[in-house]
């Protein structure tokens, strides 16, 4: 632990734990040793040490009782302060009453230790949220907070949510880029760190996507916004993260009902223990203890502690590099998939297609300006590199553009109609068309109902690709690969990859239609998972138990229909975030059985009276600080 890392608050209450920790040695030192009850003679003996003893108790224990007394004002019984101030000044009321009745003075000192080990405790937990909170904080840096607005070569600092979409913003080196957009000016470096969790710079220059959230490093850069400051990048994954501890996991969700109903219980049987033996053996004192001492260890807060307190260093790691996890109940499940689903193109492939061959009926460059007039709306992997071998910019424009999705797209304009596609679009548009042999993924072109010729090109499978699978493999998962492609492309990278199981020329309601064959036919206990690259499968990634999008950064439709969204574009960090949730899932785990092992046995020893309630308050404070250490072990999980 590092003093500096600590909030002010953190600091002032560990300053208030030291303060109350001395007092309470040098007053229990002084209270054996001179025996301080016998300042006041006789009746009054217990007087002097439960003043000192009092005073340590406000120092450590204001704040404890005064969130009691307001829960109780809001009709919270039962909670943990509650537990604690009863526990604490029943010990005192005990103690005072042994006083008067002139039997021992003794207790004082446990009363304040129960509340001084409770703080101690608390000091613990706020250390390791926080630690978690900063790494998600890490990303909340992201927000900017104002874009340079440029209008008749003036520049105005204005708020990012008052940027309209085709204004042209200015970017200094060393500002962070507020909204998405393309650079109309200029070129530069972007450290895209806070986005993907990598460091890797960006070149960027005329006509290049910028993604909000990115900080200019180099040269200053003119960019004309692509979309409204709500609808930008940074917004979607900061509301992502915001949203991200309210859904619950099913750990949590049993941890709340069962507090709910167990701390009532419990202070029920404490009156049980302390009223009914009393009746039979007139011991009033001795069962008033024991049921203090029961409430003391009773206190679930290990439990109530450490369980969120585990998924929440969970999901902290997981934004720290790039996996952003919409909740804990999806760490939950994928610690569970045991089924993975995997879209090829972009997904398992790089998406990086490059133009094998161009086979033109009549005209070489017809084919490829008709291609680039169809494909200049598109944002599929195709369109990307066929504009970019066409390289000139398109000067008509006012086409109407229809994507056919899993078959390619229509252009449109008064007369004229441009097909770019697969065979399928061909075909259900009558097209007589001459098929390409050769292996790969294909683009037919047609215009106004004739086939102007096609664009053969291949895509890459991704460096980390096999090893993944057989990563995954090796766990015992299932892997399916689902692809729009052509049969002969599917069966190359499946044999390629040694994926389980392929299937191809897959529409993308297909796709949906093979998640839910998978969800129908798979047994209770199994989890489908499915990863895709975010372009045309958002169906995909909602139906099934849990939905990846990778390097999905910029694409709305992913980051909304996903559960955990890659950043990066790197397929190991699937097994990462399995490797978290497959930790985060066994720490809780571990934390739920021990301190439920040690509860149980405490209480029983408490309730019989073989321990006092120095043990109680050990017991309860010691299995908390075990397993709040144990869940910050989250955090040292180790990348893949
Ligand atoms: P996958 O990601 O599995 O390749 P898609 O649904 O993205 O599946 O695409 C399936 C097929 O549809 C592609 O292989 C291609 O033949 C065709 N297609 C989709 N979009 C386009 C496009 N913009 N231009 C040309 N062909 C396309
Ligand atoms: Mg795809």
């Amino acid at each position: 632990m590092k003093l500096n890392t600590l909030t002010k608050k953190e600091k002032k209450n560990l300053i208030r734990i030291l303060i109350a920790l001395s007092l309470f040695v040098v007053i229990f030192v002084f209270d054996k040793i001179f025996v301080l009850a016998n300042v006041f003679d006789g009746k009054f003996g217990w007087l002097f040490p439960f003043l000192l003893y009092l005073c340590v108790y406000l120092i450590i224990g204001y704040d404890i009782i005064f969130k009691a007394i307001r829960n109780i004002l809001h009709g919270q019984f039962f909670d943990e302060n509650f537990l604690m101030c009863v526990a604490t000044l029943g010990a005192f009321g005990l103690a005072i009453t042994k006083g008067v009745l002139n039997e021992q003075i003794e207790g004082f000192d446990e009363a304040c230790a129960v509340l001084l080990f409770y703080q101690v405790g608390e000091f613990f937990q706020s250390y390791a949220t926080n630690k978690s909170r900063k790494s998600i904080a890490a990303l909340m840096n992201l927000r900017p907070d104002y874009a340079n607005i440029k209008t008749n070569d003036k520049i105005k600092k204005v708020d990012p949510s008052e940027v309209n979409v085709g204004d042209i913003i200015v970017v200094n080196p060393g500002e962070k880029i507020p909204l998405d957009g393309v650079i109309t000016n200029g070129s530069s470096t972007l450290d895209t760190k806070a986005l993907t969790g990598e460091s890797i710079p960006r070149e960027v220059t005329l006509n290049s996507a910028v993604l909000s959230g990115c900080i200019n490093i180099s040269s200053k850069i003119e960019v004309k916004t692509t979309k409204k400051f709500y609808d930008s990048t940074v917004s979607k994954i900061l509301e992502l993260v915001e949203n991200a501890s309210s859904q619950k996991s099913k750990a949590e969700n049993f941890i709340t009902k069962f507090a709910k109903y167990y701390t009532p219980i419990v202070v029920f049987v404490a009156l049980v223990l302390a009223i009914v033996p009393s009746l039979f053996t007139s011991n009033w004192t001795t069962w008033i203890y024991r049921s203090l001492s029961f409430l003391v260890v009773s206190c679930p807060c290990a439990l109530v502690i450490s369980i969120p307190l585990s998924f929440f260093a969970g999901l902290g790691l997981a934004s720290k590099y790039g996996i952003l996890v919409k909740g804990s109940n999806y760490l939950e499940k994928l610690n569970k998939a045991n089924i993975f689903v995997f879209d090829k193109t972009g997904t398992l492939t790089k998406g990086n297609f490059v133009i094998n061959c161009i086979y033109p009926k009549n005209n070489y460059e017809e084919v490829l300006r008709l291609a680039s007039i169809a494909e200049n709306g598109s944002s599929h992997p195709i369109a990307k590199c066929i504009l970019q071998k066409y390289n000139k910019s398109i000067s008509n424009n006012n086409y109407f553009l229809t994507n056919i999705a899993g078959q390619g797209v229509i252009a449109q304009k008064d007369d004229e109609k441009i097909l770019c596609g697969n065979e399928k679009l061909m075909q259900n548009n009558n097209i007589n068309y001459t098929k390409c042999n050769n292996a790969g993924t294909v683009v037919y072109v047609a215009k106004n109902e004739q086939f102007v010729g096609y664009i053969q090109i291949s895509d890459q499978i991704k460096d980390e690709t096999k090893e993944v699978i057989s990563q995954l493999k090796f766990q015992g998962i299932k892997t399916i690969m689902l692809t729009g492609d052509n049969e002969d492309v599917a069966k190359d990278v499946a044999q390629n990859i040694q994926i389980d199981e392929y299937k191809s020329s897959l529409l993308p309601q297909n796709k949906v239609e093979q998640i839910e064959n998978i969800m129908a036919s798979k047994k209770s206990q199994d989890t489908v998972c499915f990863v895709g690259d975010g372009i045309n499968d958002a169906p995909s990634l909602m139906r099934s138990d849990i939905g990846i999008a990778m390097g999905s950064v910029g694409s709305d439709a992913a980051i909304e229909a996903a559960d955990i969204v890659l950043m990066k574009d790197n397929l190991k960090a699937i097994l990462f975030a399995k490797k978290i949730a497959q930790k985060t899932l066994r720490i809780v785990k571990q934390n739920i059985a021990f301190s439920i092992a040690v509860k149980v046995a405490i209480l029983i020893l408490s309730a019989l009276g073989i321990t006092n309630m120095w043990f109680a308050v050990f017991g309860d404070v010691g299995v908390a600080i075990i397993a709040i250490l144990n869940a910050m072990r989250v955090n040292k999980i180790k990348n893949v």
